[in-house]
């Protein structure tokens, strides 16, 4: 494995522009469109299975040590500056796993551009001095540090926001007010001095956030834009703003200071641009001092998903080959790229979509085939394992912690104004507090269970030290995720399950299936200390039928649990009746709705199910949606008046939502359960429509006087009980997705389970299964670990 010093110093593998950066650079001639086909190298590979990918790059003055770069993730560690000794460590950890820079999450040039009200700007001083540290913790990993500059515009979430016009974003409750031309040249002008600030913080570049809405984006499009002045009115006007913003930065700071920009390839939102647009306004940036292009995808306010699992891997890199065409300077290439064979594929010309686009034009036809960009950027793949670069460089990449796109600890924590981490990898952003130090005291350690709790247990143990073994009552491990990688749009999910046993089986755990063992057995056949992570097994509601279903019992209708449904042990009819709605209720639909039999969706079928095309007539990306009909019926059903889908999770449940809506399932909601016989299943829902119900609560729960707001709701409560009807589903099938209920190992009498207590730790669904998933068993899992 090749070592490399920090940039800068005097053993580096890159070379400063005083020690020859600067003629290395000229691989080709700025503003001169390259010619398409080959990709560009400057340096030797290191990788015979990854060449292009391990090989140097020149940026402007710099040189890169591989293609990889970290994409910027707000992480929750940005906004206080008492804080940034934890950033330091989670930068320092992925610099020191490999990849060539790292993205901060977004800082913004002014207040009004903070995206919460507590952020500060790369003005303020106290700010700038914390991020000494994290640019130096990231130089002795061995990486380039470039700050991201982002002003939030419209998606500013407090009454300061500011946009090219007056308007509010969907996805915003607070209106922002037009700038003025003396504010935007203000504007223009602290995005300078926040980049001179970034360099003396000690940043070897800035990253200007043109896409994904962000105030930049925001004055490109027309959607937002209604400007009339200089500054709006044609897409000359409406680009004079980031132009403006490039030239001011590259002329305030050396020539060695990368200055990136990141481009909306793709907008994805009606009133959006067009690609001719995007490749017209690349041009102008290069001409203004860009070095680098890297690529966003689609507006946060877009209706169609852009990063979940069920996004087909690379889905959009056709958009940044189109950029990569028209001008000279790297392009990054990013969305859905979470391997070292896609990233690979995408950089050396040999990336093609299984089964084509959904338009047979010439730019499809001819993108493909051709290198889809010089670099690529992920972000949440080095959450999951920040030895990304370093196991590509191993070969090693069968030890990858892929990241599955599940967004449950990332993302969905940004967005509930918690700090970042990762389901897979629950020490992201905690590395100075969940270390996994050598055990002092070596132990032999039985984990019960082979779920994704047991799993990443052993592996904690076993990377400390301990002597570890698994056991597994069922004959394979992966518990509920082996389930949860049979839905339709999760077939990922089994990466991960393959990662981490080959990394048990390096570190020597040795995993025994069909193995039910209980805390007192492992303690009296030798070891030291148990985890228990059994898991959880299927809730069995109490309605009348639901016994004799299971047992096969009911002429014509057949009931099963979601597990009995999903792992091929029973089959769904024709018409299904889905009992409770919460996250495996919607996983269930999803996967009854199906048509794919089990293989990934292809990125032309993805397309046409979302309404993108490739077609560069088209404005934004977008074309008529054609929704895949199950062939199925299906209706959902859950005893709660809510909406359905609530409890799902935060960015990702619109997905499964819109998934399951259009795929035709019928949403029942209010219902209570009255039997199941061999007419299906026999419900009663309210009379009135649960949407007015909803309302009236609103406005009960809005009433100030507490005796009057509690009689208002129970009078809701006893309406909704007295007006009922009676509804009968005429189904085949009914399938249970009640919740779970804890699973633990035979049961040991209470004075030996007591006696054992300090030697055996119970985690994950096996210790409480309400609301269980897989981020709150690992997280304890490995917590527990940590301790032994
Ligand atoms: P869940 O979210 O608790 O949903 C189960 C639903 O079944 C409840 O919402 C409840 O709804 C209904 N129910 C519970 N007990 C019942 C009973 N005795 N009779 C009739 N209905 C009953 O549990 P889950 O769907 O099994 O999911 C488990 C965990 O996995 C959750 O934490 C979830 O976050 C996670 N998960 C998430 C996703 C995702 O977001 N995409 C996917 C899979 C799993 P009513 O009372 O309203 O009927
Ligand atoms: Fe990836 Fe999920 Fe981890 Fe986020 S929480 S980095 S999406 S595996």
């Amino acid at each position: 494995m090749t070592t490399t010093a920090a940039p800068g110093s005097s053993t580096s593998a890159t070379p400063s522009p005083s020690q020859g950066g600067a003629a290395a650079a000229s691989a080709h001639t700025s503003g001169q469109p390259r010619s398409s086909g080959q990709p560009r190298t400057s340096g030797q590979p290191r990788s015979p299975k990854y060449p292009t990918l391990l090989s140097p790059i020149q940026v402007g003055k710099r040189q890169l040590r591989n293609r990889v770069i970290m994409g910027s993730m707000h992480t929750g560690l940005e906004d206080d500056p008492a804080d940034a000794p934890k950033l330091a460590a989670f930068c320092k950890r992925r610099a020191q796993g490999g990849v060539a820079a790292i993205v901060t999450g977004g800082f913004p040039p002014t207040m009004e551009g903070n995206l919460t009200p507590f952020g500060h700007p790369f003005t303020d001083e106290e700010t700038v001095a914390a991020h000494r540290q994290v640019t130096d913790a990231t130089h002795e990993g061995g990486a380039l540090a470039i700050l991201q500059l982002l002003h939030s515009g419209r998606y500013g979430y407090h009454p300061m926001a500011v946009s090219a016009s007056d308007t509010q974003s969907p996805i915003s409750p607070f209106p922002a007010r037009e700038m003025t031309v003396e504010e935007i040249e203000a504007t223009i002008a602290a995005y300078a001095q926040s980049a001179v600030n970034a360099r003396e913080a000690g940043y070897d570049g800035v990253q200007v956030m043109g896409s994904e809405g962000y105030l930049i984006n925001q004055f490109l499009a027309e959607r937002v834009n209604q400007r009339t002045d200089e500054w709006g009115g044609s897409v000359d006007n409406r680009q004079r703003f980031p132009v403006e913003v490039v030239k001011a930065i590259r002329a305030a700071v050396p020539e060695d200071f990368i200055v990136d920009y990141r481009i909306s390839v793709l907008d994805l939102v009606e009133g959006g641009q067009t690609q001719e647009e995007i490749l017209q306004l690349a041009e102008k940036l290069e001409a203004a001092g860009a070095d680098m292009l890297s690529s966003g995808i689609g507006w946060h306010e877009a209706k169609i998903p852009t990063i979940v699992t069920s996004v087909p891997r690379a889905a959009f890199s056709w958009a940044t080959a189109a950029l990569r065409e028209r001008v000279s300077i790297p392009v990054v290439v990013s969305n859905r790229i979470n391997t070292p064979e896609v990233a690979e594929s995408l950089l050396d010309g040999s990336w093609a979509p299984a089964g084509g686009f959904a338009h047979d034009d010439a730019n499809t036809e001819r993108l493909p085939g051709t290198p889809q960009g010089d670099l690529v950027s992920m972000a949440r793949p080095l959450l999951a394992d920040p030895d990304f670069v370093r196991r590509a460089e191993a070969d090693e990449a069968n030890l990858l912690n892929i990241c599955i796109a599940c967004n449950q600890a990332c993302l969905d924590h940004t967005f509930d104004n918690q700090r970042a981490s990762c389901l897979v990898n629950p020490r992201a952003c905690y590395e100075t507090e969940l270390e996994l130090l050598p055990a002092t005291d070596v132990k032999r350690v039985g984990v019960i269970g082979g779920g994704v709790a047991g799993l990443f247990a052993a592996e904690a143990l076993a990377q400390r030290g301990h002597a570890v073994e698994v056991f597994e009552a069922a004959d394979k491990v992966g518990g509920q995720f082996r389930l949860a990688m049979m839905i339709p749009g999760k077939e990922e999910f089994v990466s991960s399950l393959v990662g981490v046993q080959a990394r048990l089986d390096k570190l020597g755990v040795k995993i025994h299936t069909d193995s039910p063992r209980n805390a007192q057995e492992l303690l009296e056949s030798g070891f030291d200390e148990v985890v228990v992570a059994s898991g959880v097994t299927p809730r069995i509601p109490d309605f009348p039928g639901v016994r004799e279903g299971l047992a096969g019992e009911i002429d014509g209708v057949e009931v099963m649990t979601y597990a009995e449904l999903v792992s091929g042990v029973k089959r769904a009819g024709r018409s299904v009746a889905v009992v409770g709605a919460g996250g495996i209720g919607f996983d269930v639909a999803e996967y009854l709705q199906d048509y794919r039999d089990g293989k990934p969706q292809e990125l032309k079928s993805w397309n046409e199910q979302w309404g993108v095309t490739t077609d560069p007539a088209a404005r934004a990306g977008l074309t008529t949606a054609h929704p895949h009909r199950g062939q199925r019926e299906v209706f959902m059903v859950q005893r709660k008046i809510t909406p359905m889908g609530k409890t799902l999770n935060r960015t990702t449940g619109w997905v499964h939502r819109a998934t399951v809506a259009m795929g035709g399932a019928e949403l029942i909601v209010g219902a209570g359960y009255e039997g199941v016989d061999s007419e299906g299943l026999h419900i009663t829902v309210p009379a009135t429509d649960p949407k007015a119900i909803n309302k009236a609560m609103k406005d009960a729960k809005n009433i100030r006087n507490k005796e009057e707001r509690k009689e208002a709701l129970a009078q809701i409560e006893r309406d909704m009980a007295e007006n009922r009807v009676q509804r009968t589903l005429g189904v085949d099938t009914v399938v249970l997705c009640t919740g779970q209920e804890s699973v633990r190992p035979d049961e040991i009498s209470p004075d030996a389970a007591e006696a054992l207590r300090p030697r055996v730790h119970v985690v994950g669904g096996a210790d409480v299964a309400a609301e269980l998933d897989a981020k709150r068993a690992i997280r304890q899992a490995v917590e527990v670990a940590a301790q032994i």
